[in-house]
């Protein structure tokens, strides 16, 4: 008997289970044309490795991991790539983001093999995490964390692997579904993901209102013999919220702003683990999930759906009026987002899509009511499964305090709308919370984008200083090379015009050169001249003295 431990607060709701459980799950219509957001998961972007007017087959890789916290996308359908660009994705604000879009040719063709199969036993932890990241597989719990780093606990002991099958929300059924009808595939998944992670124990937990899926479970662990606890855990909303349900099989708390593994504890959803085994054993990517389509719809039940089909397909499929919704939920009724479109896609998140139609004739927890002033009450707090202050909180939120709001620990609230879902005064608590982180997020970013400018106009401003320093420096080294070096050619002009001074007087003083290089004939005349200017000196040497000097005026 697993001994467990209650965590404090949580609600009691309406299950409403039972109308989508009573079909078994069925593929979902191929749809004309499916839109794969580059995002859908957390990390960066997806980078397409395709182009408009390509043909993919099914399976086939569109979009490459970029990096380490990013999950590759694949072709869900062969088709051909119509459109790499912006379209509505799955978001609260209505965003638009870039989306690949593939027109399907409704021959469903697969891609070839990639890889042989092989015994997952045989694979270290390293090839089994590989598969899971190049198969695109995120956390299916609705988280979209990829699955591969989460199985990397970089060399940091785990004790226990929790397969999370609590599914703790109104009308979500998804997981309920999967297990009844695939236990072995899940469990061989979970082994998988346990051999990856080295973990000493494995546990499943799974709420006591799914009966079927719990029996299926222990059939799948008794069969196979493995050594796997399946736990039956109350209902009580947010036991499927991973800290809570971890505190529940295991009486730790993961400490604030912490992460499970910080206590040696990993947690993973049980489509995840179905997603792994289709991976390692069948060489298929992520392509398709199960999804509860419920609420205003004349046959809810869950379909086995493509990634990239619009909501309004499956509206229309399980009977749904796309022109009298009201209200079009993705998730469920507590934690949910509400969509501005049902053209949106369905993404590898997406478990349950709650349709409202304006008649309102499903039960959900009204957003739309007139909040009343705060009465002070404490119910929230009572209610709070992480033991905080939603009324404090909603103050300093309200009065955008978002320093003081930050004591309260705002980032440690999950988000379930349990302290939204007692509150008599109807006030939308959470609404406040989202609000705040939001703006909290914004600001650290605008911080950091300041802290960043500041550095980088920081460093602009030292490097202009440094190259104006090398400059005069370069110029004083360069100056006094000049000075050097002018000295030395000046003294080197200075004897070079004096050697040629002293060249020319030399030649002045020397022999006239028009003696040498004589012909035969000219040293002729000159002798005769010679002979005759020395026989007038003899005749006559008188005149021939006056002769030679010059006459003066
Ligand atoms: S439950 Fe509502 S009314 Fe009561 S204290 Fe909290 S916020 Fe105020
Ligand atoms: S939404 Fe946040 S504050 Fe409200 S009950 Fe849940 S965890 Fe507590």
């Amino acid at each position: 008997m697993h001994r467990l431990f209650q965590f404090r607060g949580g609600v009691v709701l309406k299950e409403h289970k039972k109308d989508a459980t009573a079909l078994p799950v069925q593929p979902a219509k191929l749809p004309a044309t499916l839109i794969l957001p580059l995002k859908q998961h957390i990390g960066s972007p997806a980078e397409p490795v395709v182009a408009v007017g390509d043909k993919v087959l099914k399976g086939q890789l569109i979009a490459r991991a970029g990096d380490a916290i990013c999950a590759p996308l694949h072709a869900p359908s062969s088709g051909t790539v119509t459109a790499i660009s912006d379209h509505p994705v799955p978001h609260a604000s209505g965003m638009s983001a870039v989306c690949i879009i593939i027109e399907t040719d409704g021959e469903e063709r697969w891609r070839p093999r990639e890889r042989t199969l092989s015994n997952a036993a045989e694979l270290s932890a390293q090839e089994l995490r590989g598969i899971i990241r190049d198969a695109g597989i995120v956390g299916l719990g609705g988280a979209g964390f990829p699955a591969a780093v989460k199985l990397d606990p970089g060399g940091r002991p785990v004790d226990t692997l929790i397969l999370n099958g609590a599914e703790c929300e109104p009308y979500i059924t998804c997981d309920e579904m999967l297990l009844r009808e695939h236990a072995r595939e899940v469990l061989a998944g979970l082994l998988m993901m346990r051999h990856a992670l080295a973990a000493r124990r494995c546990v499943i937990g799974i709420e006591n209102n799914k009966p079927r899926a719990f029996r299926a479970l222990c059939e799948a662990v008794r069969d196979s013999g493995a050594d796997v606890e399946v736990v039956e855990v109350p209902t009580i909303y947010p036991t499927g919220s991973e800290k809570q349900l971890i505190q529940m099989l295991t009486g730790k708390e993961v400490p604030s702003g912490g992460l499970p593994i910080d206590i040696g504890i990993v947690c993973h959803n049980v489509g995840t683990a179905y997603a792994v085994y289709r991976a390692v054993e069948l060489d298929q990517p992520l392509i398709s999930r199960y999804v509860t389509i419920a609420g205003s719809v004349a046959h809810a039940r869950n379909l086995e759906v493509l990634i990239g089909t619009p909501l309004g397909n499956l509206i229309e499929e399980c009977g749904g009026n796309r022109d009298s919704l009201h209200r079009l939920i993705v998730g469920g009724p507590m934690m949910g987002t509400a969509m501005h479109s049902d053209t949106v896609p369905v993404v590898k998140g997406t478990n349950c899509v709650l349709v409202e139609s304006t008649t309102h004739d499903v039960p959900l927890p009204s957003r739309d009511a007139y909040a009343m002033p705060c009465i002070r009450c404490g119910n929230c707090a009572s209610a709070c499964p992480v033991n905080l202050l939603p009324q404090q909180m909603y103050w300093y939120a309200r009065a955008r305090d978002f320093d003081k709001i930050q004591d309260y620990n705002i980032f440690d609230c999950i988000e379930c709308g349990c302290c939204d879902y007692v509150c008599p005064s109807q006030i939308p608590l959470v609404g406040y919370y989202r609000y705040a982180k939001s703006e909290i997020w914004n600001q650290e970013a605008e911080k950091r984008q300041a802290d960043l400018a500041r550095e980088r106009h920081q460093f602009r401003e030292f490097r202009l200083e440094r190259e104006k320093k090398e400059r005069a420096e370069r110029h004083k080294k360069k100056r006094s090379a000049v000075t050097q070096g002018g000295s030395d050619d000046k003294q080197a002009a200075i004897q070079a015009a004096m050697a040629r001074v002293r060249a020319k007087k030399s030649a002045q003083d020397s022999t006239p050169k028009n003696t040498d290089n004589l012909t035969p004939a000219q040293q002729k005349a000159i002798d005769d001249a010679d002979r005759r200017r020395e026989e007038k000196t003899r005749q006559n040497p008188n005149e021939s003295k006056a002769a030679t000097k010059p006459d003066r005026p």
